[in-house]
Parts: structure tokens; sequence; C-alpha cells
């Protein structure tokens, strides 16, 4: 029998179709989180070696604004000013990134554009 693909729920689960807006996805969900989705909570589906479903306190926290400012002292690179959402719960976080964490995030969002 199928386990939940919901991180760390291992309940029981069975086969669910369910939209994201963009795609179809066929998901292994308990009735708890098969219900939950189903009202119209955040889901998000990620794939390392295995695809798990993140919901709850374990959904990534949506960026819906961020800026930049250039810092040179005490050590030069930038502040980013990001504004994440959640739940219906926003917070503002501000994440000094240095000029080689920058080339890798650079890199990153790159790599991953869609
Ligand atoms: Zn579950």
């Amino acid at each position: 029998m199928a386990t939940c693909m919901v991180k760390n729920c291992t309940a029981t689960a069975q086969s669910a179709h369910l939209s994201d807006g963009l795609d179809e996805h066929e998901l292994q969900l308990c009735p708890e989180h098969l219900g939950r989705a189903q009202a119209g909570e955040d889901w998000t589906v990620v794939a390392d070696d295995a695809p798990v479903v993140l919901m709850g306190q374990n959904h990534p926290w949506n960026l819906i604004a961020s800026s930049a400012t250039y810092r040179t002292e005490p050590h030069c690179g930038v502040v980013l000013k990001l504004t994440v959402v959640r739940q219906g719960q926003s917070t503002d976080l501000d994440v000094f990134v240095s000029p080689d964490e920058a080339e890798v995030l650079t890199k990153l969002l790159n790599r991953h554009h869609p």
C-alpha cells in the first residue's frame, strides 16, 4: 500500500489527480492531506531522488518582492531585501550576499529558469 508523499507523513495514501494550475499531477496522498489540498492549501512537488510534496510549515516561502542595495563596509556585497509569504503570512528578510554567493545564486537561477 502506498505511503503519503507529503514530507514527514507516513499515513496510508490513495492516488489522486491534482492540478497546480499549470499541470496535472498524480500524487499519493493520505485523506488528511488530500482534503487540505482540495480545500485550496498550497502544495509544491519537489523532486530530488523521489518526488516529495511540501505543504504547511514545510511549504517554501513564495518570494513576492525583492530589491537590492550594494554594501561596501565591512565587506563588499549586496543586501537583498526580500518579501516572502506562506500560508497568508508575510515576512521581510534582509539577506547579505557576498560576491561569491551572488555568483552561485546567479548560476542556480539561470540553470533553473523555466
Ligand atoms: Zn499525508
